[in-house]
């Protein structure tokens, strides 16, 4: 059972109108020690995964008001300092987000491990080094961030064979450049969300 509140959310969702986009929101929860630039980065990197010409994604950042209308809404929280830095404690087998569930169903709330993204990429450093450049980091957030809000978004815990909806992503899967959302996953948001994602796309 997880109990959330849900203060001035409801104001946010609206219907859709035929040949609207749908617009996603998606509130990010960022801690102070966060900087600027990766949040720049990590939202630029997590709409290359959501380029659908049928989607748009509505961001609102931590202590902003919640202004409307999104169609769906997606809170996400980031834990841990999100620095950069090498964090203190070695890696260890841990979730590097998850989403929500209560009495079997999948809710839109996410929880992003920033210190467990980076630790799973320092596992992969055979030197000395200190800090993960901005733009490795903010793309390895970004394919854990667009993993979850599948969940969130087709409220299922299911997975795919392939691509950013695999089971587990290893430190190799954080780093790869071409990792994307695989067909089956595509079909699998375009029947929880009723957009023809992909027919847009070819158009
Ligand atoms: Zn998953």
């Amino acid at each position: 059972m997880v109990r959330i509140a849900l203060p001035g959310l409801l104001a946010c969702g609206m219907l859709m109108q035929a040949g609207d986009r749908m617009r996603i929101g998606v509130r990010l929860q960022t801690p102070p020690s966060m900087p600027p630039k990766l949040v720049e980065e990590l939202v630029r990197e997590t709409e290359r995964h959501w380029d659908f010409p049928a989607l748009e994604i509505h961001w609102h950042h931590s202590n902003a008001t919640c202004k409307g209308h999104d169609n769906r809404l997606v809170m996400v929280r980031f834990r841990g300092a999100c620095s950069s830095q090498r964090p203190a404690a070695p890696a260890i087998e841990k979730a590097l987000g998850h989403t929500h569930v209560s009495d079997d169903h999948v809710l839109p709330f996410v929880e992003i491990d920033c210190d467990a993204i980076a630790a799973s990429l320092f596992t992969r450093e055979r030197g000395s080094r200190t800090h993960l450049s901005v733009e490795r980091y903010a793309h390895a957030l970004a394919v854990v961030l667009t993993h979850e809000m599948v969940h969130a978004l087709t409220a299922s815990r299911s997975h795919a064979k392939s691509g950013i909806m695999r089971p587990v992503l290893t430190p190799d899967d954080l780093d790869e450049e071409s990792i994307s959302l695989a067909p089956e996953t595509i079909g699998d948001l375009e029947e929880a969300l009723a957009v023809p994602l992909v027919e847009a796309r070819q158009e």
